[in-house]
């Protein structure tokens, strides 16, 4: 039985072209980047090119990038490195109640070390408006952390309006892109963006490496100190395969974005409406424009996400029920909860995720076997059985 794998925003499979630059950075550019010889330099080189190509995907300055051990670093370092540095000038947070852990964990740090934090509540699509986020600003007010693009449902958030409303009362942006990087089109040069994250494996580079840009004029505080590596400004040796396949890996699917993205909709929307169509009292989950051209999500009115995931794995699909890092754990999304879905919906929510690597092939397959699982869940539901009588 040919597998299918349909859970592209937990984790992506790493690239040829990437895996490639990975293996030359392990087996032949191995100096260390800040070797002064010439197996340093040729490291340093590598370095460079992959700061440059990651820059080019964002529309940043090279000199803007700054490299991490991925995403969960980066929103680290993007919170704690501007409330450490602007705490003199207010102790206030604005973020959203659908943020990743990355960012909600690091807010309730924040507030243990007595920031407060605002965490605004969204829509029925998991959205925040820039109205909200002008609203909930205060003159001690020195961060605003709103996510481009959710991880869960999909749903991408408004962040340019967001961004020009923080810009106007002169407080800093950041936004959490590990989602939405090489996914839909970003220019930092064009929108009004401090801070952004973004992580190399949602995007086809391996786990472990990803970035933040600091917009030049910027400054926050460190997170990692040491060396003087990445300008002084996070210290420890560069994690070079990793980072030098980010590099290639951005170059590709820059290079690919609109095709690609077209590709995806239209698999993602027919994959949508069939299973709409095909389960009864299923919805959709997240915006059903507004959203990431690879994400599916759905509840299925009845029946447990877990027992789902289990039998589609044991069909050779492999989905999550929102995200990995809760998963294990039976409390329903946090993000179903703040739009609003009632908790037994919230339970019974099932993400796909397409990437690159899915076909046409492959959607049907999943549009065949679903709703045969859903209909013989549904037959051993006691749930479904009360609600017919
Ligand atoms: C995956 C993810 C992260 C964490 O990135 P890592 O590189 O896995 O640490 C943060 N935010 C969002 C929205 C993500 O999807």
């Amino acid at each position: 039985m040919e597998r299918i794998y349909l859970d592209n925003a937990a984790t992506t499979r790493v690239r040829p072209e990437a895996a490639e630059a990975a293996l030359r950075a392990m087996t032949e550019i191995y100096g260390n980047a800040s070797s002064v010889h010439a197996f340093g330099r040729e490291a340093k080189k590598a370095l460079e090119k992959a700061r440059a190509q990651v820059a080019a995907l964002i529309g940043a300055k090279k000199e803007e990038i700054y490299f991490t051990a991925g995403g969960s670093e980066a929103d680290n370092w993007a919170l704690k490195g501007a409330a450490h540095a602007l705490c003199g000038k207010g102790r206030h947070i604005v973020t959203t109640a659908v943020e990743h852990h990355a960012v909600l964990h690091t807010c309730k740090a924040l507030e243990k070390e007595g920031f407060e934090v605002t965490y605004l509540p969204v829509d029925e699509y998991g959205r925040v408006t820039a109205e909200q986020v002008e609203k909930a600003l205060r003159p001690d007010t020195i961060l605003v952390s709103v996510m481009a693009a959710n991880n869960e449902v999909g749903t991408l958030e408004p962040i340019a309006e967001i961004g020009a409303v923080c810009r106007a009362h002169n407080v800093l942006f950041h936004t959490d892109a590990v989602q939405a990087v090489g996914h839909v089109a970003l220019d930092v040069g064009a929108m009004p963006i401090d801070l952004l994250s973004l992580s190399g494996h949602k995007f086809y580079a391996p786990k472990g490496a990803g970035a933040l840009y600091i917009r030049t004029g910027v400054r926050i505080q460190n997170l990692i100190e040491g060396g003087a590596q990445e300008r002084g400004r996070r210290a420890g040796t560069e994690n070079l395969p990793a980072i030098a396949a980010m590099g290639e890996a951005a170059a590709c699917i820059a290079a690919e974005m609109e095709e690609e993205n077209a590709r995806l909709t239209r698999l993602r929307d027919k994959l949508i409406s069939g299973l709409l169509s095909r389960i009864p009292e299923t919805r959709l989950n997240g915006h059903p424009t507004q959203r990431l051209p690879g994400n599916v999500n759905v509840s299925i009115r009845y029946i447990e996400g877990e027992a789902l995931l289990l039998s589609l794995d044991m069909a050779g699909i492999a989905a999550s029920s929102g995200s990995a890092c809760t998963s294990g754990s039976l409390d329903p999304s946090h993000v179903l909860l703040a739009m609003g879905l009632p908790h037994e919906i919230a339970h019974g929510s099932l993400r796909l995720t397409l990437g690159r690597e899915t076909t046409e092939e492959e959607i049907d397959r999943v549009l065949e076997e679903l709703p045969r699982i859903a209909q013989r869940l549904r037959a051993m539901s006691p749930l479904y059985d009360d609600s017919r009588r």
